[in-house]
C-alpha cells in the first residue's frame, strides 16, 4: 500500500500514554487509479498515532475490481516500517527489491520489512473479483530500523473454537503463534465470530489494543464497535470480552507502546525532518529520474513502468509536537 494523498499529513507521534478508551472514526482516502478505489484509515488520525508498534490501518472492500479498477501501485518506496498485508477475500500480487514475487492471498500474511529502504508494488489479480482486506504497517523501533529490508509469507493456520475462529499472524494468541519476525512485542490476528456468542480472549495487559471490525454486529468490553471502526483500549486489560450479536468479522492489533517519536510522511518513517528529506531527495534522484539501476532502495525485478513520484513536502518542518 502507498499512502495516495496528493498532500499527506505528516504525523508525528508524542510518547505519551493514552489511558482512555476511544472509538476511532474512518476516513475514505483514494488509493489513487483510474476509477480510484477507496480505503477506509483509521489509523494514523488526529490525536491518536499509534497502538503499540501500529502506525497505519487501512480497511478496503468488498470491491468488484472490475468496478473499482482494483489496487494498481506501482513501484513505490517504504523506510522504517514492517506492512502488514492480509486479505479477506481476492489475490494481490507483490514484487519487491529484495527480490520477493508473492501472492497474497485471504489467510497468508506477506509480511514485508523495509529497514532502511525498500521499494515494492502491488497489483490485485482477476482471482475472485472481488478485493477485501486490510494493510497494516508498524514503525520499527531505532534499535532495529535501519536493517536489511526482507520480506516473509506464512500461512496461518485457524484455530477453532465453540465461539468462532482466530487466526494469529503476527504474534501469540489464543494459543497460536505466528513464527514472522516483529522487532516490538505485539499481536496481530483475525478473530471470526459465531452470530451469539461471546468470547473472552485473554490478552497481555501490558499491550494496548486496537479492534477493527470488519463485518457483523459486535461489542467488545461492553463497547459497540461500528463497521470500519477501530476501537482503542489502553493497556491494563487482561482479557478482551467480544459479543457477537451477529456473525462478525474483526481485526485485533496490539503492542507494546512505543517508547519513541517517530516521523511519519507519505511512505517514509524517520525520526527526523532532514531524515525524511533525505529519502525523498533519495528516492527523486536516484529512482523516480532513473539516474541509478540500483540505490538506495534497490530496483524491483519484473516491473515495466515509471516508479511513483513522491508529493511535495510540506512547507513547514516536520517538529515533534511539544
Ligand atoms: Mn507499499
Amino acid at each position: 500500500m502507498s499512502n495516495q494523498e496528493r498532500d499527506p499529513r505528516a504525523v508525528v507521534t508524542t510518547v505519551d500514554r493514552d489511558d482512555n478508551f476511544r472509538m476511532l472514526e474512518p476516513r475514505d482516502v483514494p488509493l489513487g487509479g483510474p476509477r480510484a478505489m477507496d480505503v477506509r484509515r483509521t489509523l494514523p488520525q488526529r490525536g491518536k498515532s499509534l497502538i503499540g508498534a501500529w502506525c497505519f490501518v487501512d480497511h478496503y472492500g468488498p470491491d468488484d475490481v472490475a468496478e473499482t479498477g482494483g489496487m494498481v501501485l506501482p513501484p513505490h518506496p517504504h523506510t522504517g516500517l514492517q506492512t502488514v498485508s492480509w486479505l479477506f477475500e481476492g489475490e494481490i500480487e507483490h514484487r519487491d527489491s529484495t527480490g520477493a514475487h508473492a501472492l497474497v492471498r485471504p489467510g497468508e500474511l506477506n509480511l514485508m520489512t523495509a529497514g532502511r529502504g525498500i521499494q515494492h508494488t502491488e497489483v490485485s489479480t482477476n482471482v475472485g473479483r472481488i478485493l477485501h482486506g486490510v494493510q497494516l504497517w508498524t514503525a520499527l523501533p531505532d534499535a532495529h530500523r535501519h536493517m536489511d529490508p526482507q520480506f516473509e509469507h506464512y500461512a496461518a493456520p485457524v484455530l477453532e473454537f465453540p465461539e468462532g475462529n482466530v487466526n494469529v499472524f503476527i504474534g501469540s494468541l489464543a494459543g497460536g503463534s505466528s513464527p514472522v519476525e516483529v522487532f516490538s512485542p505485539m499481536v496481530g490476528a483475525q478473530v471470526d465470530l459465531h452470530a451469539g456468542a461471546t468470547m473472552a480472549l485473554p490478552v497481555a495487559a501490558s499491550f494496548e489494543h486496537g479492534v477493527l471490525v470488519d463485518a457483523g454486529e459486535v461489542s467488545v468490553n461492553g463497547k459497540a464497535v461500528p463497521r470500519s471502526h477501530l476501537a482503542y483500549f489502553p493497556p491494563g486489560d487482561d482479557s478482551l470480552l467480544f459479543e457477537a450479536q451477529t456473525d462478525a468479522r474483526l481485526i485485533l492489533i496490539g503492542g507494546e507502546p512505543l517508547d519513541e517519536q517517530i516521523v511519519m510522511w507519505w511512505n517514509f518513517i524517520g525520526r527526523t525532518h532532514d531524515e525524511i528529506v533525505e529519502y525523498r531527495t533519495r528516492w527523486q534522484t536516484e529512482v523516480v529520474s532513473g539516474a541509478t539501476n540500483a540505490g538506495h532502495f534497490g530496483v524491483v525485478p519484473g516491473w515495466i513502468g515509471p516508479p511513483l513520484p513522491a508529493p511535495t513536502m510540506p512547507t513547514v518542518r516536520l517538529k515533534p509536537r511539544a
